[in-house]
């Protein structure tokens, strides 16, 4: 069996003839295998969806508890039989819940990886490394140039602000699903121990996390009310990007205004945004981590989906590894 035979890119995603399932479809398919609970890759819709526990329960929270017609828990490691098609689940390290997917037939393994990260990360089970033929990795920050620092070293710079500008509020920004709880852990982690102020859009999926057994510590509204503004004097609080933009941002003490992104790691982009404390906190494989990982699943062939795929298929052509692009469309990681 050849690759493009077992998996193949169509309009609505990677596709499975075989086992006629589709890995993160951007369209609503008959069946459906999820990767993980960022919008999009998860979407609503599907007839039947496959993933694990905590991705369905979270696109359950965020899309309402009918966002697909039939719903099936994958436990991590374990095989199930898809229309004779072997698939496996497998941590990825990218948000709760996330999961790579081997899919086998015929003495032929391709693990599709969806987003994935090798630092360490409290909030999620650590990305496991699945030996395999074909390796299907993302691309969203495959440059030499992104390499991004320990969190703690960030965490740190975050704190030592926070220290100095003791009547400011330090605005965080942090996509819903990932970034934001382990922005959150990460501080615990490095000591912070006071109340951590949320916008709402946090609030569903922060209590999730903390219901999966992942100690948050105290979450309290970043609600402000007439007169009180003062209350926010040295808090830290944590928002979606979106939010930044609207009047929420402007209620608080003179903030200063933090995102935590690895993107951060351009200057230029910090800027844009008006950004003051730029912190680089990926939940995605910096440059270094990307090609480890490719050399460690001793995959002859790759795949390069979502990002910059150009820089990554010459640098596995040089390894001697067989590589091409795959220009998947749809896929704007929510949580980068
Ligand atoms: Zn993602």
């Amino acid at each position: 069996m050849r690759p493009s035979d077992l998996l193949q890119p169509r309009p609505e995603g990677l596709y499975c003839p075989p086992g006629d399932f589709f890995i993160d479809p951007v369209r609503p398919v008959d069946r459906a295998l999820i990767t993980h609970g960022h919008s999009d890759h998860a979407r609503s819709g599907h007839a039947k969806v496959l993933a694990t526990r905590q991705t369905l329960d979270i696109m359950a929270l965020r899309y309402g508890e009918n966002f697909a017609g039939v719903r099936q828990a994958a436990a991590l490691g374990e095989t199930i039989d898809v229309g004779g098609v072997s698939v496996t689940f497998y941590p990825a390290g990218h948000v709760l819940g996330s999961a790579q997917i081997a899919v086998e037939k015929g003495g032929l393994r391709i693990v599709a990886s969806g987003d994935y990260k090798r630092v360490p990360d409290k909030t999620c089970a650590p990305f496991e490394l699945v030996p395999c033929d074909v390796f299907i990795t993302e691309a969203t920050f495959a440059l030499p140039v992104f390499r991004h620092p320990p969190a703690l070293e960030e965490i740190g710079r975050l704190l030592k602000s926070v220290a100095q500008f003791p009547e400011r509020a330090h605005l965080v920004g942090a996509y819903a699903l990932g970034k934001a709880q382990r922005v959150m852990k990460e501080l615990r982690q490095a000591g912070y121990d006071r109340p951590i102020h949320i916008h709402g859009a946090l609030a569903k999926l922060s209590a999730y996390y903390q219901a999966e057994g992942i100690d948050l510590g105290p979450l309290e509204p970043a609600t402000v009310e007439a007169g009180r503004k003062g209350d926010f004097a040295g808090a830290v609080v944590i928002g979606p990007p979106s939010a930044f933009a609207d009047r929420w941002a402007r209620r608080f003490p003179d903030p200063v205004s933090c995102f935590a992104s690895g993107w951060m790691r351009i200057r230029q982009r910090a800027k844009q945004r008006g950004v003051e404390l730029p912190l680089i906190i990926s939940d995605h494989c910096d440059w270094d981590e990307l090609c480890e990982t490719i050399t460690g699943t001793g995959a002859g062939e790759v795949w390069v989906t979502h990002g910059r795929e150009e820089a990554l298929v010459r640098w596995c052509e040089l390894q001697g590894i067989s590589a091409r692009p795959q220009h998947l469309v749809g896929y704007e990681d929510e949580g980068d």
